[in-house]
């Protein structure tokens, strides 16, 4: 019998090996991008036409290549990058298995111009189907381009079960904001079918972040950092108000490398506990930095999982870290009066209050139950370091407060009727109100109240057809990022409907010339962002009216951002607002808004 084994041909082989590497147009991208940054580019530009599938082009001004490598690096198993196998427990670099290019050029139609910096021409060599075609001096610039046209046009099978252009779009996205976000230094720029769709200049971490996702991403997030001889640990996580049910933007990366880790996910939401409400998830951009040696990065081909020799040790610093931050920050878990935490952030702090010692004192004939103007006990309990935190956050409450008040006004005076007696009222941790009203005690969540209250106020604004517009004297200007630009225009009907008055002004800009009555002007753009961001998530999961939908979109997104600390005469309007609603015990989801305690159920717990 004659022998049946024989080598495949390279570029059978190469076919194959490229079903590992090359899945989308999106992996291309990453690959062409990671080369790009390991060849130390600092800008880097993406042009993608029909979502990759006609043209995918990366550009870099890095070191570029000799003819030779220009040559050699389609070969399978060609790198610049490692020469033994220990090699790959110091790497630094983005790549090192020499697959990428060798891959690439076996599914698609590849041209590749380079020249380094001192040579006088360039390279430049097309390739499709790994069969060389064309190689040639060139006289590019110093750099690298690599052209990939018509992806898998020779595996049709493959190209058939490519997605939608929108879904391979965001797979692309996907992968640069994962790049760009661990490479601040490196200008980015993003070109989609021949027009400029985003360009992040270079910049720190921050930076990037809002040049990615916004501006209203930089006022939920807090920075973190630790270092140990383990791990250096430092990004950035959202406050529990930024928490999404989906599409939570969570970020790890460990020596520039973007990677994710569900043990990490684990110590992230640990460390969260009770702050987040259940099935929501916090954004986090946190990045690592450990000796090479610590990590293995050679478990998958696309390289996103890691294995890491310390990975408990590291869960738990983690969870320690984001712990910590969350406490610095006053963003505590819900009070648990069994142990002995400091409650001095408990009672709210009033500018014109004086400035006592630490003492504890109290009132011996002191009875909640008892009509008295008691308000707010005095700060009894105070710790120095605090005080002045506490100011500033007196201070940056007053405008909230300020609107508060004003919306509880203007409500009041359609309903003057049945007004309850609010007796007492004090402010727990910023977040709860407990009253004493008409007999009864009530413990309202501040801010879901306030979504109730204006989900109703939406709600009755359509019954009655027209929403009232205010227009501003000044046109306020919007600037967008190009996704939210895209969703916005998709929505640009309905909020007109609602009373918005915005029109486009170039490219990612509107402007804005009126907003529904109930909303400030000054904070249009964070509404408007959170509104597109909060509009595209319900839509994934809430299947309600059109109008249902949009009040309590709406309702969400103009509700209070952060925790206010209230007076007494704003506790007690904001407390007579809330019973007056027809309803304030839960919000439109169900959670729950009030706690009510009748006396007779505190007798019956004290038989
Ligand atoms: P790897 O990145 O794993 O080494 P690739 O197939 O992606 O493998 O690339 C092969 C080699 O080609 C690289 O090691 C590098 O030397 C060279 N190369 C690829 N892209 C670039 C680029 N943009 N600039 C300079 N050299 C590059
Ligand atoms: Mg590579």
């Amino acid at each position: 019998m004659s022998d049946i084994i024989h080598l495949l041909p390279d570029s059978v082989a190469n076919q194959i090996a490229a079903g590992e590497v090359v899945q989308r147009p999106a992996s291309v991208v990453k690959e062409l991008v990671e080369n790009a940054l390991d060849a130390h580019a600092t800008e880097i530009t993406i042009a993608i036409i029909d979502a990759g599938r006609t043209s995918i082009q990366i550009s870099d001004n890095g070191v570029g290549m000799s003819e030779t490598d220009a040559r050699m690096a389609f070969e399978r198993h060609a790198t610049s990058k490692i020469s033994e196998a220990s090699d790959i427990f110091k790497i630094r670099s983005m790549g090192f298995r020499g697959e990428a290019l060798a891959s690439i050029a076996a599914v698609s139609q590849t041209e590749l111009r380079t020249r380094q910096k001192d040579a006088e021409l360039g390279t430049k060599i097309i390739i499709a189907g790994s069969k060389v075609e064309s190689q040639e001096a060139d006289a590019c610039q110093q750099g690298t381009t690599f052209t990939v046209k018509n992806l898998f046009y020779n595996t049709p099978a493959r190209r058939k079960f490519l997605k939608s252009n929108q879904t391979e779009f965001n797979y692309i996205l996907a992968e640069i904001y994962q790049t760009a976000l661990a490479n601040p230094e490196v200008t980015f720029t993003i070109i989609k079918d021949g027009s400029l769709y985003a360009k992040y200049p270079k910049g720190n971490h921050l930076q990037r972040i809002v040049n990615i996702f916004g501006k209203q991403m930089e006022k939920g997030l807090i920075p973190i950092e630790d270092e140990s001889s383990i791990v250096k640990i430092y990004g950035y996580i959202g406050v529990p108000e930024m928490a999404r049910k989906t599409g939570a933007n969570q970020f790890f990366f460990v020596n520039n490398r973007f990677f994710r880790q569900k043990s990490f996910l684990g110590s992230v939401m640990r460390a969260y506990g009770n702050l987040l409400p259940q099935k929501e998830y916090p954004p986090f951009f946190i990045f690592m930095e450990i000796d090479p040696a610590e990590i293995d990065v050679n478990i998958h081909p696309t390289k996103t999982e890691i294995k890491f020799s310390e990975e408990f040790n590291i869960c738990q610093l983690l969870e320690a870290t984001i712990k910590c931050t969350l406490g610095k920050n006053n963003i505590v878990p819900s009070i648990d009066f069994s142990d002995s935490a400091d409650y001095s952030d408990m009672f709210s702090f009033k500018k014109s209050d004086p400035i006592q010692p630490p003492t504890i004192t109290y009132n011996p004939s002191y009875n909640p139950f008892k009509t008295q103007d008691s308000g707010c006990y005095p700060n009894t309990k105070t710790n120095e370091r605090n005080w002045e935190k506490l100011f500033e956050d007196y201070q940056t409450n007053k405008k909230e407060n300020q609107q508060l008040l004003e919306f509880s006004s203007n409500l009041n005076s359609d309903s003057e009727t049945n007004q309850p007696t609010v007796e007492f009222c004090t402010q727990i941790q910023k977040k709860y109100i407990l009253a004493f009203v008409d007999g009864k005690i009530y413990i309202i969540d501040i801010k879901r109240a306030h979504y109730r209250l204006l989900y109703d106020k939406f709600h009755d604004n359509f019954c009655h057809e027209r929403v009232p517009s205010q227009k501003t004297l000044i046109p306020v200007r919007i600037d967008l990022t190009a996704n939210e630009t895209e969703s916005l225009k998709t929505i640009l009907p309905q909020l007109q409907e609602l009373g918005f008055d915005i029109e486009e002004f170039g490219k990612n800009s509107f402007v804005v010339n009126g907003v529904p009555s109930d909303i400030d002007i000054t904070d249009t753009q964070q509404i408007i962002c959170d509104f597109i961001s909060n509009f595209e998530e319900a839509n994934q999961t809430i299947k309600d009216s059109v109008q249902e939908h949009i009040a309590r979109t709406l309702a969400k997104s103009a509700s209070l951002f952060r925790n206010p600390t209230m007076n007494k005469d704003e506790m007690a309007q904001f407390v007579t607002q809330v019973i007056q609603n027809k309803s304030f015990t839960i919000t439109p989801e169900g959670q729950i808004v009030t706690i009510i305690i009748e006396p007779e159920d505190l007798l019956k717990k004290f038989n």
